[in-house]
């Protein structure tokens, strides 16, 4: 049964992928940080990954994306101005927990077709600016609430 059931998937999979019209282009460096926010996702019952296929058309790393004019941060993430997919900064990649909070962040704009920020907690994933103080982040009780938290965002802001 367990081959026969196996066969299935693969079958049924590869149809899928065959009836995808497009493809995302990923920086292979950030393929595992996209099918996690799919994952994570799924967890919570949305089923974002034909959405993202549909929305989103490349999701690149680029070396530098410059200094915010305002308060002369460090741009870590941006949508392109076609709001077809958006960049990192290769500098994110040294930090697993910020590469992870940034692509939440940047696919958070694209879904809710907003550049608008929550300002009432430096914490939430889409707080226009990453805490300096972000060691909590790394304790997983802590991540999965603001994962929570991100998704309920979602759903109230996204817009089709
Ligand atoms: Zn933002």
């Amino acid at each position: 049964m367990r081959k026969i059931s196996t066969l299935i998937l693969i079958l049924l999979s590869a149809y899928c992928f065959s009836q995808t019209p497009k493809r995302v282009n990923i920086d292979k460096r950030l393929v595992e940080y996209v099918e996690d926010y799919i994952d994570q996702a799924q967890e919570r019952g949305f089923y974002v990954r034909g959405l993202i296929v549909k929305r989103i058309d490349y999701i690149y790393i680029i070396d530098s994306i410059g200094t915010d004019e305002r308060d002369h941060t460090q741009i870590i993430g941006s949508v392109g101005n076609d709001r077809r997919g958006f960049v990192i900064a290769e500098e994110v990649l040294k930090d697993t927990i910020l590469t992870r909070v940034t692509v939440y962040h940047e696919i958070g704009h694209i879904l809710a077709k907003s550049s608008k920020h929550v300002v009432r907690d430096k914490y939430h994933i889409m707080s226009s600016t990453h805490p300096e103080d972000d060691n909590i982040l790394r304790d997983k009780i802590i991540m999965n609430g603001l994962i929570d938290e991100y998704f309920k965002w979602l759903s109230q802001n996204y817009k089709e």
